[in-house]
């Protein structure tokens, strides 16, 4: 019997034993930098000459890790690993499934300190930003494994007199994971577990710029008691190996989370129906945001520039759940945008593995110029408040920066910049702010910091995003209590972390017998 599910709580690095805990953990993640890790095909290990090299953001001389890079010789491998695997684990009994994810789940929790200091080094992320990305992988393994649990029993459905019908879930077959590199570890576990604990058998891609936490999960599966070829590691280029797993036509589902770029790149591929393709593709798609906050003049100021700040600036931005736009009524519009910068201009950005800091580096260095070009164009469309520079010398280093003023049609309102950089635009009244709000490609998330409720009310019909906060900041769902995935070119609203999740990968089986 498990207990109810609870997120993992988060770790209060204000307590000094915490904070030694952790200096640990970067001490300890030392001896691992620089290693060398397989492709994993059939559980066989395959090292290959060459390799993805990780480096850390926040210093572009120390080598994370050194990855095996597949060819299409090992995608091929890989998808008939798992399509040979799937026989047999699609009748697994699902709670023995479940079971491999919460002993994973407790592998991690044993170590959990181990793990978020890798991703402060392979990611940049900053101690809260790593312990918060640890907590939802342990998340995901937990409350999979329970929804699980639930989806084997199956939804009611009528019989007739005569008659004894059925509605149960089977799964669907080979599933391609193509994971991102902003949480590495959460949403690469929790987009590879999904579909193995629904008896999918996997073939993870991961994310180029971060593969090594994604070697090392496979070996905690592997660890749990996870049988070979259910999951298939393959880190390779997008376009030689994510093409050809895409295209494939044994791969069932591909499940992806990134650029809206590619994703839709994945979902027109997908369409095609290859030869000797016995089945249509599922596409699962989390893409961009452009997400708004959107300030109220009926409001508390304080908790509006924390919650603006909070949405801008974790993680430098690179959420695409971020608070890249703020939109502010004129009546409070210069106290908010002002309090916002001192609460900017107090905080620590720089070294990630110091403890006070708030914000480290970017990813790498395309990510770096792809920021400072739209730096470059902000400062041409508004008025700079704020930050605005940036140093690659040693990591990819970016000002947290502010601008003023925008038109709301201004690129920068606009585009995705997946970065520390948030645009204010000023709104006459409420319609206008969620007109603003609404005004653009994206649908992700939204934040409204109001005590009005009649503006509460019509938001919560009008303010079309797939994740809508109220009196909080606009990132940071948490597995099972927020479910989280975005409308409009944001990507198939799948909502990870919800009780529909599971059941995207599945195959709804309708049973009658006579009786
Ligand atoms: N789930 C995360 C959040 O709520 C964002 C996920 C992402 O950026 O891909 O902030």
């Amino acid at each position: 019997m498990t207990t109810p599910y609870k997120h993992e709580p988060f770790t209060d690095f204000s307590l000094e034993e915490n904070r030694v805990a952790f200096e640990k953990a970067l001490e300890n993640v030392q001896e691992i930098m620089g290693k060398e890790y397989p492709l994993v095909i059939n559980g066989e290990r395959i090292t290959t000459e060459a390799k993805i090299v990780s480096y850390n953001p926040a210093n572009k001389e120390e080598v994370v890790g050194k990855v095996s890079k597949a060819t299409q010789e090992h995608a091929e491998m890989a998808i008939q690993a798992a399509d040979e695997a799937f026989k047999e684990w699609r009748y697994w009994n699902p709670e023995e499934r479940a079971n491999i994810l919460f002993r994973a789940a407790a592998i991690i929790r044993r170590k959990k300190h181990d793990f978020s200091a890798l991703l402060v080094k392979e990611a940049g992320k900053p101690w809260n930003e790593a312990d918060a990305d640890t907590a939802e992988a342990i998340d995901f393994l937990e409350y999979y494994g329970r929804q699980m649990t639930e989806l084997a029993k199956g939804k009611p459905v009528n019989s007739r007199e005569g008659e004894s019908n059925k509605y149960i879930y089977t799964p669907t077959g080979v599933t391609v994971v193509i994971p991102p590199w902003n949480f590495l570890f959460a949403i690469m576990a929790g987009t590879t577990v999904a579909p193995i604990v629904t008896g999918n058998t996997v073939v993870l891609k991961p994310a180029s710029a971060t593969p090594v936490i994604a070697a090392r999960f496979v070996e905690v599966l592997e660890e749990a008691g996870l049988p070979k070829g259910v999951v298939n590691f393959v880190p390779g280029s997008g376009a030689e190996v994510g093409d050809y797993l895409v295209d494939h036509p044994k791969t069932s589902i591909i499940t992806f989370t990134g650029s809206r770029e590619v994703g839709t790149r994945i979902f027109e591929r997908a369409a095609k129906v290859q030869p000797g393709q016995m089945h249509l593709k599922r596409v699962i798609a989390e893409m961009g945001g452009k997400d708004t906050v959107v300030v109220d003049n009926d409001c508390d100021i304080e908790l509006a520039a924390q919650s603006i700040f909070a949405s801008a600036f974790g993680f430098a931005g690179q959420k695409c759940s971020a608070g890249s736009r703020a939109v502010v009524h004129e009546d409070v519009y210069d106290e908010v945008l002002q309090r916002v910068i001192e609460i900017t201009e107090s905080k620590v950005t720089g070294n990630p593995e110091s403890a006070d800091t708030y914000m480290g580096p970017v990813i790498d260095q395309g990510s770096f110029e792809k920021i400072m070009d739209y730096i470059s164009i902000g400062k041409e469309e508004g008025r700079l408040v704020s930050g605005g520079n940036g140093d690659d010398s040693k990591g990819y280093y970016i000002e947290p920066t502010i601008f003023a003023d925008l038109d709301p049609n201004a690129r920068i309102m606009q585009e995705e910049i997946f970065g520390p950089v948030v645009a204010f635009a000023k709104a006459k009244n409420f319609d206008e702010a969620l007109e603003i709000a609404n005004n653009t490609e994206y649908g992700l998330t939204g934040a409204i910091i109001t005590r009005n409720r009649k503006h509460i009310e019509r938001a919560k019909h009008e303010f079309h995003v797939g994740n809508l906060y109220f009196n909080r900041n606009c990132t940071g769902a948490i597995v099972g209590y927020h479910p989280f995935g975005g409308f409009k070119m944001s990507g198939t609203d799948s909502k990870a972390g919800g009780p529909d999740y599971l059941a995207l990968h599945m195959q709804a089986k309708t049973i009658s017998e006579m009786l």
